[in-house]
Protein backbone atom coordinates (compact mmCIF):
# COMPACT_ATOMS: atom_id res chain seq x y z
CA UNK A 1 0.00 0.00 0.00
CA UNK A 2 1.00 3.57 0.07
CA UNK A 3 2.51 3.78 3.01
CA UNK A 4 4.84 1.21 2.89
CA UNK A 5 6.04 2.83 -0.80
CA UNK A 6 6.28 5.85 1.37
CA UNK A 7 8.03 4.43 4.14
CA UNK A 8 10.67 2.85 1.17
CA UNK A 9 11.04 5.73 -0.38
CA UNK A 10 12.27 7.43 3.08
CA UNK A 11 14.64 4.51 3.49
CA UNK A 12 15.75 4.66 0.18
CA UNK A 13 16.24 8.95 0.73
CA UNK A 14 18.04 8.17 4.08
CA UNK A 15 20.36 5.73 2.70
CA UNK A 16 21.40 7.51 -0.68
CA UNK A 17 24.91 8.25 0.30
CA UNK A 18 25.53 4.21 0.10
CA UNK A 19 23.70 3.81 -3.10
CA UNK A 20 24.86 6.94 -4.86
CA UNK A 21 28.16 5.02 -6.42
CA UNK A 22 26.01 2.40 -7.45
CA UNK A 23 23.77 4.43 -9.11
CA UNK A 24 26.26 6.17 -10.85
CA UNK A 25 27.69 2.92 -12.16
CA UNK A 26 24.40 2.44 -13.43
CA UNK A 27 23.58 5.26 -15.57
CA UNK A 28 27.26 5.19 -16.66
CA UNK A 29 26.96 1.97 -18.13
CA UNK A 30 23.69 2.79 -19.67
CA UNK A 31 24.98 5.82 -21.50
CA UNK A 32 27.65 3.65 -22.93
CA UNK A 33 25.10 1.50 -24.17
CA UNK A 34 23.19 4.24 -25.39
CA UNK A 35 26.08 6.22 -27.03
CA UNK A 36 26.58 4.48 -30.16
CA UNK A 37 22.78 4.25 -30.75
CA UNK A 38 22.65 7.87 -29.97
CA UNK A 39 25.59 8.36 -32.59
CA UNK A 40 24.29 6.67 -35.30
CA UNK A 41 20.41 7.71 -35.07
CA UNK A 42 20.77 11.46 -34.25
CA UNK A 43 24.20 12.46 -34.40
CA UNK A 44 25.35 11.25 -37.93
CA UNK A 45 21.88 12.47 -39.67
CA UNK A 46 22.02 15.57 -38.56
CA UNK A 47 26.13 16.02 -39.36
CA UNK A 48 24.90 15.09 -43.25
CA UNK A 49 22.32 16.80 -43.23
CA UNK A 50 24.59 20.54 -41.87
CA UNK A 51 27.04 19.11 -44.32
CA UNK A 52 24.98 18.86 -47.26
CA UNK A 53 23.19 22.40 -46.48
CA UNK A 54 27.01 24.03 -46.13
CA UNK A 55 27.72 22.65 -49.49
CA UNK A 56 24.46 23.90 -51.14
CA UNK A 57 25.30 27.27 -49.74
CA UNK A 58 29.02 27.52 -51.39
CA UNK A 59 27.61 26.16 -54.68
CA UNK A 60 25.00 28.95 -54.68
CA UNK A 61 27.94 31.36 -53.64
CA UNK A 62 30.32 30.45 -55.88
CA UNK A 63 27.72 30.66 -59.16
CA UNK A 64 27.22 34.10 -57.67
CA UNK A 65 30.72 34.82 -57.97
CA UNK A 66 31.99 34.44 -54.45
CA UNK A 67 35.20 32.96 -53.23
CA UNK A 68 34.99 29.58 -51.44
CA UNK A 69 34.96 31.12 -47.84
CA UNK A 70 37.37 28.55 -46.41
CA UNK A 71 40.24 28.52 -49.49
CA UNK A 72 43.41 29.77 -47.80
CA UNK A 73 44.34 33.23 -49.61
CA UNK A 74 47.63 31.94 -50.80
CA UNK A 75 45.89 29.17 -52.80
CA UNK A 76 44.20 31.43 -54.58
CA UNK A 77 45.73 32.07 -58.54
CA UNK A 78 47.88 35.59 -58.43
CA UNK A 79 46.32 37.71 -61.11
CA UNK A 80 48.48 40.08 -63.34
CA UNK A 81 48.66 43.73 -63.25
CA UNK A 82 47.03 43.63 -59.44
CA UNK A 83 48.55 46.61 -57.20
CA UNK A 84 48.74 46.67 -53.50
CA UNK A 85 48.12 49.41 -51.13
CA UNK A 86 50.74 51.63 -49.72
CA UNK A 87 50.22 50.23 -46.40
CA UNK A 88 51.10 47.03 -47.57
CA UNK A 89 47.71 45.46 -47.21
CA UNK A 90 47.35 42.09 -49.13
CA UNK A 91 44.66 43.24 -52.17
CA UNK A 92 41.62 41.81 -52.76
CA UNK A 93 40.97 39.43 -55.27
CA UNK A 94 39.15 39.24 -58.50
CA UNK A 95 36.26 36.98 -58.18
CA UNK A 96 36.64 33.50 -59.35
CA UNK A 97 34.33 32.19 -62.20
CA UNK A 98 31.81 29.77 -61.68
CA UNK A 99 32.99 26.27 -62.09
CA UNK A 100 30.27 23.66 -63.80
CA UNK A 101 30.71 20.09 -61.95
CA UNK A 102 29.49 17.46 -63.71
CA UNK A 103 26.69 15.84 -60.99
CA UNK A 104 25.99 12.24 -62.67
CA UNK A 105 29.66 11.51 -62.21
CA UNK A 106 30.50 8.72 -59.52
CA UNK A 107 31.23 9.22 -56.00
CA UNK A 108 34.94 9.35 -55.36
CA UNK A 109 36.04 6.22 -53.93
CA UNK A 110 36.99 6.87 -49.97
CA UNK A 111 40.72 7.66 -50.29
CA UNK A 112 43.47 6.12 -47.44
CA UNK A 113 44.83 8.81 -45.77
CA UNK A 114 47.49 10.41 -47.65
CA UNK A 115 51.14 10.69 -45.48
CA UNK A 116 51.13 14.12 -47.18
CA UNK A 117 48.34 15.01 -45.32
CA UNK A 118 50.31 17.52 -43.58
CA UNK A 119 50.99 19.65 -47.29
CA UNK A 120 47.18 19.24 -47.87
CA UNK A 121 45.00 21.66 -46.28
CA UNK A 122 41.75 19.64 -47.45
CA UNK A 123 42.81 16.68 -46.28
CA UNK A 124 40.59 16.03 -42.87
CA UNK A 125 38.47 14.10 -42.19
CA UNK A 126 35.08 16.71 -43.08
CA UNK A 127 36.62 16.88 -46.61
CA UNK A 128 37.07 12.78 -46.95
CA UNK A 129 33.19 12.65 -47.17
CA UNK A 130 33.09 15.13 -49.97
CA UNK A 131 33.97 14.53 -53.43
CA UNK A 132 36.97 15.41 -53.51
CA UNK A 133 40.31 14.01 -55.47
CA UNK A 134 42.73 16.48 -54.53
CA UNK A 135 43.85 18.54 -57.43
CA UNK A 136 43.12 21.90 -55.46
CA UNK A 137 46.31 21.46 -53.73
CA UNK A 138 48.34 22.01 -56.94
CA UNK A 139 48.90 25.58 -56.56
CA UNK A 140 50.29 24.83 -53.01
CA UNK A 141 52.37 22.28 -53.96
CA UNK A 142 53.84 25.12 -56.86
CA UNK A 143 54.08 27.35 -53.82
CA UNK A 144 55.99 24.97 -52.05
CA UNK A 145 57.96 24.35 -55.03
CA UNK A 146 58.73 27.39 -55.93
CA UNK A 147 59.83 28.59 -52.43
CA UNK A 148 61.99 25.53 -51.81
CA UNK A 149 63.92 26.47 -55.50
CA UNK A 150 64.14 30.68 -54.42
CA UNK A 151 63.69 33.32 -56.82
CA UNK A 152 66.05 35.61 -58.75
CA UNK A 153 65.80 39.15 -60.26
CA UNK A 154 67.66 41.08 -62.09
CA UNK A 155 67.71 44.81 -62.14
CA UNK A 156 69.74 47.14 -64.32
CA UNK A 157 70.28 51.09 -63.38
CA UNK A 158 70.75 53.51 -65.44
CA UNK A 159 71.48 57.04 -66.27
CA UNK A 160 73.97 60.11 -65.99
CA UNK A 161 76.39 59.50 -62.86
CA UNK A 162 75.39 61.31 -59.73
CA UNK A 163 71.38 61.22 -60.11
CA UNK A 164 71.81 59.08 -57.10
CA UNK A 165 71.45 55.64 -58.40
CA UNK A 166 73.23 53.84 -56.25
CA UNK A 167 71.33 55.11 -52.89
CA UNK A 168 68.49 54.70 -54.57
CA UNK A 169 69.40 50.56 -54.50
CA UNK A 170 70.46 50.87 -51.25
CA UNK A 171 67.51 52.48 -50.04
CA UNK A 172 65.10 50.06 -52.39
CA UNK A 173 66.74 46.38 -50.86
CA UNK A 174 67.99 47.91 -47.43
CA UNK A 175 71.77 46.59 -48.33
CA UNK A 176 74.97 48.35 -48.82
CA UNK A 177 75.79 47.03 -52.54
CA UNK A 178 78.75 49.87 -53.32
CA UNK A 179 81.16 49.10 -50.43
CA UNK A 180 84.12 49.08 -52.81
CA UNK A 181 82.77 51.51 -55.44
CA UNK A 182 85.89 53.77 -57.06
CA UNK A 183 84.91 57.44 -57.88
CA UNK A 184 86.97 58.72 -60.81
CA UNK A 185 87.88 62.23 -61.37
CA UNK A 186 86.94 64.77 -63.50
CA UNK A 187 90.04 64.21 -65.78
CA UNK A 188 89.81 60.23 -65.75
CA UNK A 189 85.85 60.38 -66.74
CA UNK A 190 86.53 62.54 -69.91
CA UNK A 191 88.12 59.25 -71.92
CA UNK A 192 85.91 56.71 -69.89
CA UNK A 193 83.90 54.16 -71.76
CA UNK A 194 81.00 52.74 -69.98
CA UNK A 195 81.30 50.04 -67.98
CA UNK A 196 79.31 47.49 -66.78
CA UNK A 197 78.96 46.00 -63.68
CA UNK A 198 77.63 43.26 -61.34
CA UNK A 199 76.60 42.90 -57.45
CA UNK A 200 74.37 39.63 -56.18
CA UNK A 201 73.52 39.75 -53.37
CA UNK A 202 70.86 36.64 -51.18
CA UNK A 203 68.40 38.29 -49.75
CA UNK A 204 66.09 36.19 -47.56
CA UNK A 205 62.43 37.02 -46.11
CA UNK A 206 60.36 34.91 -44.24
CA UNK A 207 61.78 32.26 -45.58
CA UNK A 208 61.69 33.13 -49.04
CA UNK A 209 65.09 33.38 -50.86
CA UNK A 210 65.36 35.76 -53.35
CA UNK A 211 68.99 36.06 -55.52
CA UNK A 212 69.33 39.90 -56.79
CA UNK A 213 71.75 40.85 -59.16
CA UNK A 214 72.30 44.82 -59.86
CA UNK A 215 74.00 45.33 -63.06
CA UNK A 216 75.23 48.88 -62.96
CA UNK A 217 76.32 51.38 -65.79
CA UNK A 218 79.20 53.78 -64.16
CA UNK A 219 80.53 55.76 -67.29
CA UNK A 220 77.15 56.17 -68.67
CA UNK A 221 76.85 59.90 -70.25
CA UNK A 222 80.35 61.09 -68.50
CA UNK A 223 82.69 61.37 -71.21
CA UNK A 224 82.91 64.56 -73.21
CA UNK A 225 81.33 62.41 -77.00
CA UNK A 226 78.77 60.46 -75.55
CA UNK A 227 77.81 59.13 -79.25
CA UNK A 228 76.68 55.40 -79.15
CA UNK A 229 77.28 55.36 -75.04
CA UNK A 230 74.45 52.95 -74.81
CA UNK A 231 76.06 50.29 -76.80
CA UNK A 232 77.86 48.41 -74.34
CA UNK A 233 74.32 48.22 -72.04
CA UNK A 234 73.01 46.94 -75.27
CA UNK A 235 75.37 45.08 -76.03
CA UNK A 236 75.31 43.29 -72.54
CA UNK A 237 71.75 42.71 -72.79
CA UNK A 238 72.49 41.00 -75.87
CA UNK A 239 75.16 38.76 -74.21
CA UNK A 240 72.72 37.45 -71.71
CA UNK A 241 70.12 36.34 -74.14
CA UNK A 242 73.04 34.83 -76.20
CA UNK A 243 74.27 32.78 -73.26
CA UNK A 244 70.27 31.83 -72.17
CA UNK A 245 70.14 30.61 -75.52
CA UNK A 246 73.32 28.45 -75.88
CA UNK A 247 72.77 27.11 -72.74
CA UNK A 248 68.86 26.42 -73.36
CA UNK A 249 69.95 24.49 -77.16
CA UNK A 250 73.05 22.76 -75.20
CA UNK A 251 72.41 19.19 -73.37
CA UNK A 252 72.53 19.93 -69.84
CA UNK A 253 68.95 22.09 -69.54
CA UNK A 254 68.64 21.56 -65.98
CA UNK A 255 69.91 24.10 -64.13
CA UNK A 256 70.37 27.05 -66.49
CA UNK A 257 71.52 30.40 -64.83
CA UNK A 258 69.32 33.23 -65.80
CA UNK A 259 71.18 36.50 -66.22
CA UNK A 260 68.65 38.05 -68.84
CA UNK A 261 67.91 41.78 -67.30
CA UNK A 262 64.43 41.81 -66.03
CA UNK A 263 64.10 45.96 -65.23
CA UNK A 264 66.41 48.69 -66.31
CA UNK A 265 65.50 51.64 -63.88
CA UNK A 266 66.23 54.79 -66.49
CA UNK A 267 67.24 57.70 -64.20
CA UNK A 268 66.50 60.55 -65.68
CA UNK A 269 68.01 64.52 -64.32
CA UNK A 270 65.48 66.87 -62.60
CA UNK A 271 67.27 69.84 -63.62
CA UNK A 272 66.58 69.52 -67.52
CA UNK A 273 63.35 70.59 -69.36
CA UNK A 274 62.05 66.74 -70.09
CA UNK A 275 64.27 64.53 -71.89
CA UNK A 276 67.52 65.34 -72.93
CA UNK A 277 68.85 63.46 -76.48
CA UNK A 278 70.75 60.86 -74.77
CA UNK A 279 67.51 59.40 -73.04
CA UNK A 280 65.78 59.92 -75.78
CA UNK A 281 68.18 57.36 -77.84
CA UNK A 282 69.17 55.24 -75.08
CA UNK A 283 65.52 54.33 -74.51
CA UNK A 284 65.00 54.11 -77.72
CA UNK A 285 67.97 51.50 -78.75
CA UNK A 286 66.98 49.52 -75.15
CA UNK A 287 62.97 49.82 -75.28
CA UNK A 288 62.88 46.63 -77.08
CA UNK A 289 65.45 44.50 -75.26
CA UNK A 290 64.18 45.17 -71.86
CA UNK A 291 61.37 46.54 -69.51
CA UNK A 292 62.09 50.35 -69.36
CA UNK A 293 61.00 52.19 -66.01
CA UNK A 294 61.70 55.38 -66.62
CA UNK A 295 62.32 57.50 -62.84
CA UNK A 296 62.86 61.29 -61.94
CA UNK A 297 65.99 61.51 -59.64
CA UNK A 298 66.03 63.38 -56.69
CA UNK A 299 62.87 64.39 -56.53
CA UNK A 300 63.54 66.74 -53.29
CA UNK A 301 65.14 69.41 -55.32
CA UNK A 302 61.55 69.95 -57.57
CA UNK A 303 58.50 71.38 -55.66
CA UNK A 304 55.29 69.44 -56.06
CA UNK A 305 53.79 71.25 -58.91
CA UNK A 306 57.47 70.80 -60.72
CA UNK A 307 57.43 67.20 -60.41
CA UNK A 308 53.68 67.04 -61.98
CA UNK A 309 54.17 69.15 -64.97
CA UNK A 310 58.25 67.31 -65.48
CA UNK A 311 56.09 64.35 -65.46
CA UNK A 312 53.53 65.30 -67.59
CA UNK A 313 56.41 66.56 -70.15
CA UNK A 314 58.48 63.49 -70.16
CA UNK A 315 55.50 61.12 -70.64
CA UNK A 316 54.19 63.45 -73.90
CA UNK A 317 57.76 62.92 -75.10
CA UNK A 318 58.05 59.20 -74.51
CA UNK A 319 54.65 59.04 -76.65
CA UNK A 320 56.22 61.19 -79.36
CA UNK A 321 59.54 59.70 -79.72
CA UNK A 322 57.93 56.18 -79.95
CA UNK A 323 59.60 55.15 -77.08
CA UNK A 324 58.03 51.79 -75.80
CA UNK A 325 58.64 51.54 -71.74
CA UNK A 326 57.78 48.89 -69.65
CA UNK A 327 53.11 48.98 -69.34
CA UNK A 328 51.74 47.69 -66.98
CA UNK A 329 49.06 44.80 -67.48
CA UNK A 330 45.55 45.93 -67.65
CA UNK A 331 43.48 45.79 -64.93
CA UNK A 332 40.13 43.67 -65.44
CA UNK A 333 37.00 45.64 -66.11
CA UNK A 334 35.30 43.45 -63.27
CA UNK A 335 37.64 45.00 -60.52
CA UNK A 336 37.04 46.80 -57.66
CA UNK A 337 36.79 50.64 -57.98
CA UNK A 338 39.48 50.47 -55.07
CA UNK A 339 41.48 48.45 -57.25
CA UNK A 340 41.11 50.41 -60.60
CA UNK A 341 41.98 53.79 -58.62
CA UNK A 342 45.20 52.05 -57.28
CA UNK A 343 46.15 50.85 -61.28
CA UNK A 344 45.05 54.44 -62.53
CA UNK A 345 46.89 56.24 -59.97
CA UNK A 346 50.34 53.64 -60.97
CA UNK A 347 50.41 54.76 -64.09
CA UNK A 348 49.82 58.44 -63.72
CA UNK A 349 53.34 57.92 -61.37
CA UNK A 350 55.67 57.50 -64.72
CA UNK A 351 58.12 58.64 -64.19
CA UNK A 352 58.32 57.61 -60.39
CA UNK A 353 59.72 60.54 -58.67
CA UNK A 354 62.41 59.40 -56.09
CA UNK A 355 64.32 60.41 -53.61
CA UNK A 356 67.08 58.31 -51.93
CA UNK A 357 68.72 58.54 -48.78
CA UNK A 358 71.14 55.64 -47.01
CA UNK A 359 70.54 57.28 -43.89
CA UNK A 360 68.30 57.49 -40.80
CA UNK A 361 66.77 60.73 -39.01
CA UNK A 362 64.66 61.69 -36.62
CA UNK A 363 61.40 63.21 -37.36
CA UNK A 364 57.88 63.45 -35.36
CA UNK A 365 59.58 61.61 -32.44
CA UNK A 366 60.09 58.67 -35.34
CA UNK A 367 63.50 56.98 -36.95
CA UNK A 368 62.79 57.16 -40.94
CA UNK A 369 64.91 56.58 -43.80
CA UNK A 370 65.33 60.30 -44.98
CA UNK A 371 67.72 63.47 -45.83
CA UNK A 372 67.73 66.25 -43.90
CA UNK A 373 67.95 69.81 -44.54
CA UNK A 374 68.25 73.17 -42.46
CA UNK A 375 64.25 73.77 -43.18
CA UNK A 376 62.83 70.24 -42.53
CA UNK A 377 63.43 66.48 -43.57
CA UNK A 378 62.31 64.36 -46.66
CA UNK A 379 61.24 61.16 -45.88
CA UNK A 380 62.01 59.13 -48.36
CA UNK A 381 59.31 56.24 -47.67
CA UNK A 382 56.72 58.91 -47.00
CA UNK A 383 53.85 59.22 -50.47
CA UNK A 384 53.23 62.99 -49.67
CA UNK A 385 56.87 63.35 -50.33
CA UNK A 386 58.10 60.92 -53.36
CA UNK A 387 56.90 57.86 -55.28
CA UNK A 388 60.04 55.18 -53.54
CA UNK A 389 56.77 53.08 -51.97
CA UNK A 390 55.10 53.36 -55.48
CA UNK A 391 58.03 51.93 -57.05
CA UNK A 392 59.29 49.07 -54.74
CA UNK A 393 55.92 47.79 -54.48
CA UNK A 394 55.83 47.89 -58.00
CA UNK A 395 59.75 46.60 -58.11
CA UNK A 396 58.81 44.01 -55.42
CA UNK A 397 55.32 43.23 -54.19
CA UNK A 398 53.17 43.45 -57.18
CA UNK A 399 55.00 43.20 -60.51
CA UNK A 400 58.25 41.42 -59.97
CA UNK A 401 56.76 38.54 -61.75
CA UNK A 402 54.85 40.40 -64.57
CA UNK A 403 58.74 41.79 -65.48
CA UNK A 404 60.00 38.59 -65.01
CA UNK A 405 57.26 36.94 -67.94
CA UNK A 406 57.21 39.71 -70.32
CA UNK A 407 61.40 39.75 -70.72
CA UNK A 408 60.72 35.93 -71.55
CA UNK A 409 57.84 36.14 -73.53
CA UNK A 410 58.26 39.54 -75.07
CA UNK A 411 62.39 40.21 -75.51
CA UNK A 412 63.84 37.22 -75.49
CA UNK A 413 61.16 35.72 -77.84
CA UNK A 414 62.51 38.65 -80.33
CA UNK A 415 66.32 38.09 -79.60
CA UNK A 416 65.44 34.14 -80.24
CA UNK A 417 63.44 34.27 -83.28
CA UNK A 418 65.62 36.96 -84.74
CA UNK A 419 69.16 34.66 -83.83
CA UNK A 420 67.16 31.83 -85.51
CA UNK A 421 66.38 33.79 -88.50
CA UNK A 422 69.45 34.83 -89.25
CA UNK A 423 71.18 31.29 -88.67
CA UNK A 424 68.57 29.93 -90.73
CA UNK A 425 69.51 32.09 -93.84
CA UNK A 426 73.63 31.81 -92.80
CA UNK A 427 72.51 28.06 -93.49
CA UNK A 428 70.82 28.97 -96.87
CA UNK A 429 73.73 30.96 -98.31
CA UNK A 430 76.22 28.30 -97.13
CA UNK A 431 74.32 25.31 -98.99
CA UNK A 432 73.92 27.86 -102.47
CA UNK A 433 77.58 28.69 -102.01
CA UNK A 434 78.29 24.62 -101.44
CA UNK A 435 76.20 24.09 -104.75
CA UNK A 436 77.33 26.61 -106.91
CA UNK A 437 81.32 25.24 -106.58
CA UNK A 438 80.07 21.53 -106.65
CA UNK A 439 78.08 22.73 -110.28
CA UNK A 440 81.40 24.64 -110.90
CA UNK A 441 83.73 21.27 -109.94
CA UNK A 442 86.54 22.75 -108.45
CA UNK A 443 85.75 22.17 -104.70
CA UNK A 444 83.88 19.70 -102.92
CA UNK A 445 82.64 20.23 -99.21
CA UNK A 446 83.69 17.92 -96.97
CA UNK A 447 80.88 15.92 -95.70
CA UNK A 448 80.39 15.70 -91.78
CA UNK A 449 79.64 12.31 -90.67
CA UNK A 450 77.00 12.41 -87.90
CA UNK A 451 78.37 11.71 -84.45
CA UNK A 452 81.61 11.66 -85.83
CA UNK A 453 84.16 14.53 -84.59
CA UNK A 454 85.53 16.74 -87.47
CA UNK A 455 89.15 15.66 -86.88
CA UNK A 456 87.98 11.77 -87.52
CA UNK A 457 85.85 12.99 -90.64
CA UNK A 458 89.08 14.77 -91.55
CA UNK A 459 91.04 11.03 -90.88
CA UNK A 460 88.46 9.57 -92.74
CA UNK A 461 88.76 11.14 -95.79
CA UNK A 462 92.52 11.25 -95.93
CA UNK A 463 92.34 7.53 -95.75
CA UNK A 464 89.70 7.61 -98.26
CA UNK A 465 91.94 9.50 -100.48
CA UNK A 466 94.80 7.65 -100.24
CA UNK A 467 93.00 4.41 -101.23
CA UNK A 468 91.24 6.39 -103.97
CA UNK A 469 94.89 6.93 -105.00
CA UNK A 470 96.31 3.81 -104.49
CA UNK A 471 93.82 2.31 -107.22
CA UNK A 472 94.63 4.57 -109.46
CA UNK A 473 97.98 3.84 -109.83
CA UNK A 474 96.83 -0.12 -109.37
CA UNK A 475 94.97 0.71 -112.22
CA UNK A 476 97.15 1.90 -114.06
CA UNK A 477 100.18 -0.92 -113.52
CA UNK A 478 97.23 -3.10 -114.34
CA UNK A 479 97.04 -1.38 -117.68
CA UNK A 480 100.48 -0.87 -118.61
CA UNK A 481 100.85 -4.72 -117.58
CA UNK A 482 98.10 -5.54 -120.15
CA UNK A 483 99.36 -3.76 -122.95
CA UNK A 484 102.67 -5.41 -122.50
CA UNK A 485 101.02 -8.86 -121.75
CA UNK A 486 99.30 -7.95 -125.53
CA UNK A 487 102.25 -6.86 -127.30
CA UNK A 488 104.00 -9.79 -125.96
CA UNK A 489 101.16 -12.46 -127.23
CA UNK A 490 101.13 -10.53 -130.46
CA UNK A 491 105.02 -11.36 -131.11
CA UNK A 492 104.24 -14.79 -129.67
CA UNK A 493 101.51 -15.34 -131.96
CA UNK A 494 103.69 -14.71 -134.69
CA UNK A 495 105.69 -17.68 -133.54
CA UNK A 496 103.27 -20.01 -132.36
CA UNK A 497 99.73 -19.70 -134.14
CA UNK A 498 98.01 -22.07 -132.03
CA UNK A 499 98.38 -20.37 -128.83
CA UNK A 500 96.51 -20.43 -125.25
CA UNK A 501 92.81 -20.77 -126.79
CA UNK A 502 91.26 -19.32 -123.19
CA UNK A 503 93.65 -16.49 -121.88
CA UNK A 504 92.55 -15.11 -119.08
CA UNK A 505 89.22 -12.65 -119.00
CA UNK A 506 90.23 -9.09 -118.13
CA UNK A 507 88.35 -7.66 -115.03
CA UNK A 508 86.01 -5.09 -116.37
CA UNK A 509 87.02 -1.56 -115.58
CA UNK A 510 84.17 -0.51 -113.32
CA UNK A 511 84.76 -3.84 -111.41
CA UNK A 512 88.32 -2.38 -110.51
CA UNK A 513 87.18 1.00 -109.13
CA UNK A 514 84.35 -0.38 -107.15
CA UNK A 515 87.21 -2.46 -105.30
CA UNK A 516 89.52 0.25 -105.04
CA UNK A 517 87.38 2.25 -103.75
P1 LIG B 1 75.18 57.58 -58.76
O1 LIG B 1 76.51 58.03 -59.28
O2 LIG B 1 74.12 57.78 -59.77
O3 LIG B 1 75.22 56.21 -58.22
O4 LIG B 1 74.78 58.58 -57.55
P2 LIG B 1 75.01 58.41 -56.00
O5 LIG B 1 74.02 57.48 -55.43
O6 LIG B 1 76.42 58.12 -55.73
O7 LIG B 1 74.62 59.87 -55.48
C1 LIG B 1 75.34 61.02 -55.83
C2 LIG B 1 75.06 62.11 -54.82
O8 LIG B 1 73.68 62.45 -54.83
C3 LIG B 1 75.39 61.72 -53.38
O9 LIG B 1 75.97 62.82 -52.74
C4 LIG B 1 74.04 61.41 -52.75
O10 LIG B 1 74.01 61.68 -51.38
C5 LIG B 1 73.13 62.37 -53.51
N1 LIG B 1 71.79 61.87 -53.64
C6 LIG B 1 71.42 60.59 -53.83
N2 LIG B 1 70.08 60.50 -53.91
C7 LIG B 1 69.59 61.75 -53.75
C8 LIG B 1 68.29 62.29 -53.71
O11 LIG B 1 67.28 61.61 -53.85
N3 LIG B 1 68.17 63.63 -53.53
C9 LIG B 1 69.26 64.43 -53.38
N4 LIG B 1 69.05 65.72 -53.19
N5 LIG B 1 70.50 63.94 -53.41
C10 LIG B 1 70.68 62.62 -53.58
Amino acid sequence: DITTIFKSVYFLLLNLHTFLPTLALFLFSACLCLCPLLFSHLVRPLRSWCLSSIQAHDADRETEGEDRPHTPSYLRPPVAGRAQSDSGSEPSLPHSRSVEFDLTSPVSPSRPKSPWGRFDPYDNNEDQDKEYVGFATLPNQVHRKSVKKGFDFTLMVAGESGLGKSTLVNSLFLTDLYKDRKLLNAEERITQTVEITKHTVDIEEKGVKLKLTIVDTPGFGDAVNNTECWKSVADYIDQQFEQYFRDESGLNRKNIQDNRVHCCLYFISPFGHGLRPLDVEFMKALHEKVNIVPVLAKADTLTPSEVKKKKIKIREEIEQYGIKIYQFPDCDSDEDEEFKQQDLELKESIPFAVIGSNTVVEAKGKRVRGRLYPWGIVEVENSAHCDFVKLRNMLVRTHMQDLKDVTRETHYENYRAQCIQSMTRMVVKERNRNKLTRESGTDFPIPVVPGVSESETEKLIREKDEEVRHADHELESHHQHDHDHDHVSDHNSDHHEHSDPHPDPEPPLHQLEDEAL
